[in-house]
Parts: C-alpha cells; sequence; structure tokens
C-alpha cells in the first residue's frame, strides 16, 4: 500500500495515475488518498511508520512540515526545504522532490527538447517553480531568469541555479529558448496570460505547469505565435514516475498513465497532443 496525504486530497490525480501503473504492471499495489489536516503532519507520518506503508505522495499544505518527521532527505529535497515524495528504505523514511526531474523528463517528452545550453525564464518563483528552476540548472541550461511579483521570492528561486540564475523582467521571454509558467494564472480564469503573449515566438518552447483548462489561455497564446506549447499533465505524469520507480524498483508504464490522466482530465493539449 501506497498514499497520498494533503488537505484536500480528494480531487489529487495520484490515485488515478498510480493505480493505472500498479495494473498495467499486474503489480499488487494500490495508492489511497489519505485526507490530513494541517498541522497533523507528524501524526500521519508515526501512521505510515506504524502501518508501514511503502510510499507517500506529499501534497499542500504537507510539504515542508513533513520534512522535521523523516530520517533522511534527498539532495534535491533539502535544497528545495519541500519533500513531495516519501519512500520506505527497510525501517527508514526517505524524503525526495521529484518535480524538477519530472519537468525535465516531460520537456523530453513533449518536446525532443534538452535543456543544456538553453536560456530558460521561469515566471513565477514558489514552490513548483523552485523545483524548475533547480532542474533546469542541473540539466545544463545556460541561464535561468526568475521573473515574479515579489523580489524577496524571486532572488531566492534564482538562487538555486547558482551562477547560472538571474532575476529576470517580462523582457527577458523576448530571447528564451524555454518559457515556464509556474504561477496559477490562467488555471479556470479566463484569459489571464502570466507574460506578453506579444512576446513569444516562433522558435520558443513554452510549457505551462498549469493543465486545468486543458488547453490554458498561454498554451493558446503560445501556439497562436508559432510557438511549441502543452500544458503541465507532462511534469504530473513524470513526477510520478519517479514516484512509482522509488517506490516498486520498476520502470513506470508511463503512457498507461498518461492514458489514465488523459481519460479522467478529458485529453491532452498543444505539442502533446501530437505525442499521444
Ligand atoms: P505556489 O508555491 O503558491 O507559488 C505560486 C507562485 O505564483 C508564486 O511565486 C506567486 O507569487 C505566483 N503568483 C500567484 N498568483 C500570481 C498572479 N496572479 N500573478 C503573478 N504571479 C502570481 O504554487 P506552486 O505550488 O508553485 O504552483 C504553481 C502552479 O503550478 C499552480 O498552478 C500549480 O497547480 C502548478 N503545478 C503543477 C504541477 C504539475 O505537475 N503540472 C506541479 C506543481 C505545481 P508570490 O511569490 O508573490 O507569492
Amino acid at each position: 500500500m501506497v498514499a497520498v496525504i494533503g488537505d484536500p486530497v480528494a480531487h489529487s490525480l495520484s490515485p488515478v495515475i498510480h493505480n493505472a501503473a500498479f495494473a498495467h504492471l499486474g503489480l499488487d499495489w494500490v495508492l489511497v488518498a489519505l485526507p490530513v489536516p494541517d498541522g497533523a503532519a507528524p501524526a500521519a507520518v508515526q501512521g505510515i511508520r506504524a502501518l508501514g506503508i511503502r510510499g507517500t505522495s506529499v501534497t499542500m499544505p504537507h510539504k515542508a512540515a513533513v520534512i522535521a518527521e523523516l530520517d533522511e532527505l534527498t539532495h534535491d529535497a533539502r535544497r528545495l526545504g519541500a519533500v513531495n515524495c516519501v519512500t520506505r528504505s527497510g525501517d527508514r523514511l526517505i524524503g525526495d522532490n521529484t518535480d524538477g526531474a519530472g519537468f525535465v523528463a516531460g520537456l523530453v517528452h513533449d518536446f525532443d527538447f534538452d535543456p543544456a545550453g538553453a536560456s530558460c525564464v521561469v515566471l513565477g518563483a514558489g514552490g513548483a517553480a523552485r523545483a524548475v528552476v533547480l532542474a533546469l540548472a542541473r540539466a545544463g541550461a545556460a541561464s535561468v531568469r526568475v521573473v515574479g511579483r515579489t523580489p524577496a521570492n524571486v532572488a531566492a528561486a534564482a538562487e538555486l541555479a547558482g551562477e547560472r540564475g538571474a532575476v529576470g523582467t517580462p523582457d527577458s521571454v523576448d530571447s528564451a529558448d524555454l518559457i515556464v509558467n509556474a504561477t496559477p494564472v490562467g488555471m479556470g480564469d479566463g484569459a489571464a496570460l502570466p507574460c506578453d503573449p506579444e512576446r513569444i515566438g516562433a522558435g520558443q518552447i513554452v510549457a505551462d505547469l498549469v493543465y486545468h483548462p486543458l488547453t490554458t489561455p498561454l498554451v493558446s497564446a503560445a501556439l497562436r505565435r508559432g510557438a511549441r506549447s502543452a500544458n503541465g499533465v507532462s511534469m504530473l505524469v513524470h513526477q510520478a514516475a519517479v514516484a512509482f520507480t522509488h517506490w516498486t524498483g520498476e520502470d513506470a508504464p508511463v503512457e498507461a498513465m498518461y492514458d489514465a490522466v488523459g481519460a479522467h482530465i478529458g485529453g491532452v493539449s498543444g505539442d502533446l497532443s501530437s505525442k499521444r
């Protein structure tokens, strides 16, 4: 048994993705969603230990709160101060953050794009942005500029990319190979866009981490401007794929995971459509 803990957790896609993967491989495993209220992360981790739960996806509001309860953290989890995946190894619970690795794997899947040497812009400076910044720098991006509204958050996120990180401005988008929307802007709020679409052009890749609506205002605008673009389904699937491998030791059946998400949320969008 594996679990996802969060509040709210009823709409988490983790059960959909992982249970489809277990079924696809014929593994006698199940993932269940466990609502854990804010403040109850320590008790939940004790429960995970007592019940011998093999793996746990961690979502809001517990990504930082579980850290003090774990035995070990990966490099990414420590740098980011956030855990989204707990794996039991013997008696030990190990916390990782699989979002960044999942994001980069999604870039390869959607666009056959390797960030090495690329000029990247990340819009937003929250948890998802930080994971993406760290992963892009590790993947060898030439530069990672962070553009956001709260200067302290932007500077802290940019710092994660070391000397290749910088605080960007709205016009940083003009010269970027890759533009990532890591803000919630465009999520079910009509036509709002996280950057000026006039700055987007052919030859650029625009990755929106938002996937509700399926074709986000940014993906629509980017495709209209001749850029390649896709929503956040790939990051969702690939971060889960990394967790799946941590827990089971098996390669994740990524295409079965995409199929399950697509069937649940009504399809995929942008460049991802041509891959499915
Ligand atoms: P978060 O930690 O709350 O960070 C949100 C960031 O967006 C912050 O930097 C915030 O600015 C900025 N922001 C919020 N509203 C804004 C606005 N109206 N205009 C400009 N900037 C705004 O959230 P998160 O966990 O990073 O998630 C961000 C988005 O990514 C969400 O839509 C989430 O659903 C999506 N996401 C997708 C995946 C996936 O697998 N596809 C994974 C994780 C997250 P401040 O710094 O000023 O607060």
